[in-house]
């Protein structure tokens, strides 16, 4: 049987994450050993939508703060990005290759079936395109369909790689990066992706993962890339370091060791927290958001929700389209010495705070 429970503001109060979320709630299914959160920050914008991952989470106490802060991160990336969604999460705890099965997925449909069109989820770390396409049968509020969005990896790396060229612009007065020396922590579904972009635009690039066959994987189609450990690939020497595994890569202790003038990857929440922009700073390292250099994915998984169906062109051209539209707060953030992280906050709350995207106006 299935078991929802809201968790209210007193109980999350505390909990590291929490910024007055709309809806958050705890399911558990014992019979196929779901367990896990939803977590619903804002929805001034539109129904919710984000990712659902699953992983093994040491406690459901970091499960339920990676739900918080993973699902305000979508806030602001829809926010962002113009699109006309909220920020939410899914998180189940669980090791993939042990409890991930179809009875578990099928439960975990009804919790997503239970927001009746509130909240609409997709891939994310541990959950695969597949997953997706099965839970589809069940359900019309997943988004990533096959031949449709699909996997929304290579839309996230191109972002990236957009937004990474006019950052180097700003930062290094050269946007090609041919010039550059790059490292991708984690080249999973999207490193992979980034490394392929990297290395057709004539970078060199440094790659670490944890597992040896992603590590494999990606020298075997790019051979040219330099591998080095995970342990310390953010104290390379390098100029750009793109953090694509889990959270928190740039922290207290990591931040004193980057020798990158500029942070731009597509992993969700890279600062352990927010005053570590400060300390970015004042080492004069510009940082690019995370959520404005991953949104790529998001819009093309979006475009399944717009009216007359999905459409590559008006994905490609939106993607494009993002990261041009922060030139001129990369000069202003230039010319005025104001943390570009900052400003592209401000602009965000500013959208989602008055319910109005860029596309709104
Ligand atoms: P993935 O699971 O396919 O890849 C992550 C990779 O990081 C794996 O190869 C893993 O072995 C590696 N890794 C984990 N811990 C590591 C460590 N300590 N050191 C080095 N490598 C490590 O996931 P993905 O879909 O490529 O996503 C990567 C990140 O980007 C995640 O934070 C995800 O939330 C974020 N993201 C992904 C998308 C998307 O389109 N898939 C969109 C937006 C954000």
């Amino acid at each position: 049987m299935l078991e929802i429970k809201k968790l209210s503001a007193g109980e999350l109060k505390s909990i590291p994450g929490y910024d007055n979320h709309e809806l958050v709630i705890r399911f558990e299914n014992k019979e196929t050993g779901l367990l896990g959160f939803v977590a619903i920050h804002n929805t001034n914008l539109g129904p919710a939508s984000g990712g659902t991952r699953m992983y093994p989470y040491t406690s459901t106490k970091d499960a339920l703060i990676d739900a918080l802060k993973l699902s305000r991160a979508m806030t602001y990336k829809c926010a962002i990005a113009g699109i006309t969604n909220g920020g939410g999460k899914a998180v189940i705890i669980g090791d993939i290759d042990h409890h991930k099965n179809h009875d578990l997925l099928k439960a975990f449909v009804e919790v997503v079936n239970s927001f009746n069109g509130k909240f609409y989820t997709g891939e994310d770390v541990g959950i695969s395109e597949n997953d997706i396409q099965f839970m589809l049968n069940y359900s019309k509020f997943f988004i990533g369909r096959s031949n449709f969005a699909g996997d929304p990896s290579p839309y996230t790396a191109l972002g990236t790689f957009y937004i990474m060229r006019n950052a180097a612009e700003n930062v290094f007065g050269s946007s090609d990066l041919s010039k550059r020396t790059i490292g991708i922590k984690g080249v999973g579904k999207v490193g992979i992706e980034l490394l392929k972009l990297l290395t057709e635009a004539g970078a060199s690039v440094m790659i670490a993962d944890i597992k040896q066959d992603a590590v494999n994987r990606a020298v075997i189609k790019y051979p040219k890339a330099k591998v080095v450990s995970h342990l310390d690939i953010h104290s390379q020497p390098m100029d750009i370091f793109a953090p694509c595994a889990l959270s928190g890569d740039i922290n207290w202790e990591s931040v004193s060791q980057i020798k990158a003038k500029l942070i731009c990857g597509v992993a969700n929440n890279q600062l352990e927290s927010p005053e570590i922009n400060d300390e970015l700073i004042k080492k004069g390292i510009l940082y690019v958001p995370d959520y404005l250099s991953n949104a790529g994915g998001l819009i093309d998984l979006s475009d399944e929700l717009e009216k007359g169906g999905y459409n590559k062109e008006r994905v490609m051209s939106r993607i494009k389209n993002l990261s041009e539209s922060f030139r001129e707060i990369f000069q202003i953030s230039k010319k005025e010495n104001i943390s570009f992280a900052g400003l592209v906050d401000q602009l965000a709350e500013q959208r989602f705070k008055n319910g109005k995207t860029a596309n709104q106006k």
